[in-house]
């Protein structure tokens, strides 16, 4: 996490001095006067560490082993040393060295990244310990689950006498944060050599399960830049432009949507394993930042057992280091506590302890001078002892202060360890008791959802959360609060809806019957909390103490997935007639009816796309208007096939879960053909970040494309004759960076494979990644378009067509007080005529983070957005009164002309007079989405200053030539969670030569 830092005065403070009560053994840190230390490797950690005060007594030496291998051996150094920066399968050598010497370490394999590399989790313990392993899982396994020993609390405190707890470690899944590999080499070391009886009681009591390297793909790339830094001293070197196959910094956000390898891998590991403690390695904050506690507002769904939790152990860390007279630890900070996206809260989401540290890292393995600023250093009421504003700073430093840290948190976690494995039934027993304490019984999925494909998508999101998911096998009545009127949300109803044993029906209450097929999510089950925490709606007070928010503000998966999710209180649900679903849940598919012909209605279901690139050669249409045909309606959109090969219709639609309807006949409905165009991809060699998100999307639903860069485009003057459609995902560095690109001083930064650099290239590559889309690109982008191309832009790409002059008549206004920080709002439908409107409802959920604020108009260059408001002049009468000049017959004032917010002031005719400027009907904007009106646009989150946005146009057809621009204000495609809005993109690409199909012209 890199955020710059602003520190706030908060409660907690007081909070936290509760923890104090506990003890922390009375064992005294550092080696052991019998055990012989490693003379050399110990001199080495004294000459690397800058400052003897950036070392404490437990890694200012190593224990020596007669048969157990340290760190050098892989290094050829020790952990820390300036210039080794090892690749993942170094540290896995490693680490496999340390198991074939000694009984106190194993390896496992957990799975593998995108690029196909391999994950591992490497367990140190007593021989004694992890000879129990598997016995010990199954005690662990019915604290996870206190169902299978009936709620029993005396059973329960048997089973926790003879457990020992997991704390698992993660590294480096930031790849610029570069030391816990080396850090975490050692510490296994440590603790599997290390006769002390301090590094004893932790290696005694628990078992640290360690995975050195969570973004796999991203470290060996960032070893590469650092070697090619190492090899190329006086020069700038490359940026590391891919850190994961996808995504870069966001890899940390996905333990929502779980879209990633790596966040997979982790969390099985994690709820395998049944661990107790998730500790996330990070490093950008000196010197040591224990995050765990971090700042308000604290996540709602988490137990306040946990947050207590996070006190105790975060105090304690920074408690112990301070009296190792290290400077610049602290708990607290900037880190508010609200989003469960991150990688630790995994834990906190599973009935375990989420922890987090930022160390102080120098992004390589440099020894470097280091200034800080004056909000790093300073002294503050959690920072007592705060960071040197200057020092030189080495990697070893930071592997001090990251191993001494952990194993002050693995020591105090080892004498406390039972409380700590008692902390974890409490919490998967009270995840279970949810339903009768504070809600909600469970959430019901309708069997009658028209996008059964995306219901099935979420529900599997939630069983790889590790929920289980039940099927009504019969139609059940549940009694619902009924929904609050549209504006509601700033008023909070006096009494939250409380757990209801089955109220009869009132004024505020109705009964709501669900068919038979229906899906529930209990929520007396231990991962309820993941469940509520995803499903349920957030709601961020804009006069929250916290105005520095730190990531998303909302996330509500079933409206982001535009599926229907109903929170039912009603205890009632737990006892309808279900089946807990074994395996997948899947959407049913195949045909049926019969006849030639094959219709499909479209519901904005994910796989429709699939389904049209899955069968390549079929020519399909889509119809223009709803109709019906077989008994049934079809919206428009829906694919018409009049000829394709059964078996393979079939064999597709089932595994995509797509239900099709055949016919003796084609329905009598105007339509269009859809080809299958050709996508390409454009990319920036600033950030990938948020178009990784976008490349993601399309490869899981098998979308190909080709990905180019705004250098390939700069280069290629006949883009038209390669590809139908250009999409530029949100870059997020605004349009002058992108034409830029770098600047052209200095040496040229290469992003390729060489030998050097082995895993540079590969996903794109470049001589020189300064040069950005430049003049040319912009003028090949131009012409691409008019010759029929569709070009998609989102936000800042979407700025750069409005700023590039071309797309007259759209405008973008500069908000003035708008905070709608990673929302969920809801949007209306203007032309439902439009293709990219097809299959969708009127009232989409999406995801917004401030815009743009669009506004259209019809002259060239005009600012459009809301006509000005007359005021009446000084005069007789009252307000409404028209003035009246004395001595004449009143004049008559001709009417003005008005129009609403997302639509452009019809023209008058002073200015079709000369219309030198007037935009032809044909060429104008065409808005086909809008955000809602203010009283209904807040979904989910935080949303100040709503009225700025709200009516707005958010979704734009600027056609141009004989193409057309797509513009978005939100952004569709976004961390994996936006499934719901998915579509507007895929309708637009799917009728890229179509899109003024149903389009109604302005007579003048
Ligand atoms: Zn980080």
């Amino acid at each position: 996490m890199t955020r710059h830092l602003l520190f706030r005065v908060s409660l907690m403070a007081t909070l936290a001095l509760t923890s104090a009560f506990l003890t922390t053994g009375q064992v005294k840190p550092g080696r052991a006067p019998n055990q012989p230390i490693d003379e050399e490797y110990t001199k080495k950690i004294g000459e690397y560490t800058t400052e003897k005060f950036f070392n404490s007594p437990l890694t200012d030496y190593l224990p020596k082993s007669p048969t157990v291998p340290t760190p050098k051996a892989v290094l050829g150094d020790v952990a820390g040393a300036p210039g080794k920066l090892p690749y993942a399968e170094d540290v896995y050598r490693y680490m496999r060295m340390l198991e074939r010497a000694t009984p106190r370490v194993k390896v496992y394999s957990i799975g593998t990244t995108e690029e196909g590399r391999e994950m591992i989790a490497v367990a140190v313990a007593s021989e004694r310990l992890l000879a129990r392993l598997d016995e010990n899982r199954a005690r662990l396994a019915q604290l996870a689950d206190p169902r299978i020993i009936k709620l029993d609390d005396d059973a329960a405190d048997k089973l926790v006498a003879n457990s020992f707890p997991i704390y698992y470690l993660t590294g480096t899944i930031h790849s610029p944060e570069t030391g816990s590999p080396t850090a975490l080499m050692e510490l296994a070391y440590r603790l599997a050599v290390d006769e002390s009886s301090y590094i004893k009681t932790i290696r005694d009591n628990v078992v640290t399960l360690i995975t050195p390297v969570v973004e796999v793909d991203g470290r060996n790339r960032m070893v590469d830049v650092y070697n090619w830094h190492l090899a190329h001293p006086n020069e700038n070197w490359p940026s590391l432009v891919y850190w994961g196959h996808y995504v870069a910094h966001d890899n940390n956000r996905d333990a929502i949507g779980l879209s990633l390898k790596l966040t997979r891998n982790v969390l099985n590991t994690f709820v395998g394993w049944k661990a107790q403690v998730l500790h996330d390695l990070h490093e950008s904050v000196p010197y040591l930042y224990d995050n765990t506690i971090g700042d308000g507002p604290y996540n709602a769904w988490v137990d306040p057992i946990l947050t207590d939790e996070w006190q105790m152990i975060g105090w304690n860390n920074v408690s112990e280091l301070t009296k190792f007279g290290m400077p610049g630890v602290f708990a607290h900070g900037n880190f508010d506590t609200w989003s469960p996206g991150y990688l630790m809260f995994i834990a906190a989401t599973h009935n375990g302890i989420s922890r987090l540290y930022e160390t102080f890292g120098n992004a390589g393995a440099d020894t470097v001078e280091r200034t800080l600023d004056p909000d790093e250093y300073s002294r503050t009421w959690f920072r007592q002892n705060p960071p040197l504003p200057k020092a030189r700073w080495s990697q070893r430093n930071n592997n001090n202060y990251q191993q001494t840290a952990i194993l002050t948190s693995l020591h105090y976690f080892s004498n406390n360890s039972k409380l700590f494995l008692k902390n974890f039934y409490l919490k998967s027993k009270r995840s279970i008791e949810k339903p009768k304490n504070e809600g909600p019984a469970a959430y019901v999925f309708p069997a009658d959802d028209p996008r059964s494909a995306n219901q099935a998508d979420l529900l599997r999101t939630l069983q790889a959360q590790g929920c289980e998911i039940h099927r009504a096998t019969a139609p059940f009545t549940v009694t619902l609060r009924k929904k609050k009127e549209a504006g509601a949300q700033a008023k909070p109803s006096p009494s939250p809806a409380k757990p209801q044993p089955s109220p009869s029906p009132g004024k505020d209450l109705e009964e709501r019957q669900f068919p038979a097929g229906s899906y529930i999510v209990r929520m007396d089950q231990p991962y309820s909390r993941i469940a509520d925490a995803l499903l349920d709606h957030q709601y961020w007070a804009p006069n929250d103490p916290q105005q520095d928010v730190y990531d998303d503000t909302g996330w509500t998966m079933g409206e982001l997935a535009n599926v229907q999710v109903v929170r039912v209180t009603d205890v009632k649900a737990l006892s309808a007639p279900m089946d807990r679903v074994t395996g997948e849940v899947k959407s049913a598919g195949g045909i049926s009816g019969n006849g030639p012909i094959y219709v499909i209605n479209h519901n904005a279901d994910n796989t429709l796309i699939s389904f049209r690139y899955r069968l390549k050669d079929v020519p399909m249409e889509v119809a223009e208007e709803p109709f019906e045909a077989g008994g049934q309606k079809f919206n428009r959109g829906s694919l018409i096939i009049r000829k394709a090969a059964t078996v393979a219709v079939q064999q597709v639609a089932n595994e995509l879960g797509l239900k099709v309807q055949a016919l003796d006949a084609a329905p009598n409905v105007k339509s269009h053909a859809i080809k299958v165009p050709r996508i390409a991809l454009m990319h920036t060699w600033l950030s990938t970040q948020d178009e990784g998100w976008w490349r993601l999307a399309l490869d899981q639903l098998q979308v190909p494309f080709s990905y180019i860069s705004t250098q390939d485009v700069a280069a290629d003057s006949n883009l038209e004759s390669k590809y139908d459609v250009i999409v530029f995902a949100p870059v997020g560095r605004g349009t002058n960076a992108i034409i830029s690109g770098m600047p052209m001083w200095g040496n040229a930064l290469p992003w390729k494979t060489t030998s050097l650099t082995p895993n540079l290239g590969k996903i794109d590559s470049t001589d020189d990644m300064r040069p950005g889309l430049g003049w040319s690109g912009l003028i090949n982008l131009q012409k691409f378009v008019r010759n029929g191309g569709l070009f998609i832009g989102v936000m800042d790409t979407a700025d750069l067509a409005v700023s590039a002059g071309f797309t007259p008549g759209l405008a973008i206004a500069r908000s003035q007080r708008l905070k709608a920080i990673g929302v969920v709002l809801k949007s209306k439908v203007v032309d439902a005529t439009s293709p990219i409107a097809y299959g969708y409802d009127d009232s989409l959920s999406i995801y917004c983070f401030n815009g743009p604020i669009f506004n259209v108009s019809h002259i060239a260059g005009g600012r459009g957005g809301r006509p000005r408001r007359e005021q009446r002049v000084t005069g007789r009468g009252t307000p409404d009164d028209p003035d009246t000049p004395q001595g004449r017959p009143p004049a008559e004032i001709p009417e003005r002309p008005t129009a609403e917010v997302w639509e452009a002031i019809p023209l008058t005719d002073e200015q079709r007079r000369n219309g030198i400027y007037v935009i032809p009907p044909s060429m104008r904007p065409r808005v086909i989405f809008r955000y809602a009106d203010n009283r209904e646009l807040f979904v989910s989150g935080l949303l100040d200053g709503g009225d700025e946005i709200a009516q707005h146009p958010m979704v734009v057809d600027v056609p141009s030539g004989s193409g057309h621009y797509v513009l978005f204000s939100n952004n569709p495609m976004w961390r994996g969670r936006t499934k719901g809005s998915y579509f507007l993109v895929f309708n637009a690409i799917l009728n890229f030569d179509s899109l003024n199909t149903g389009r109604k012209l302005d007579e003048k």
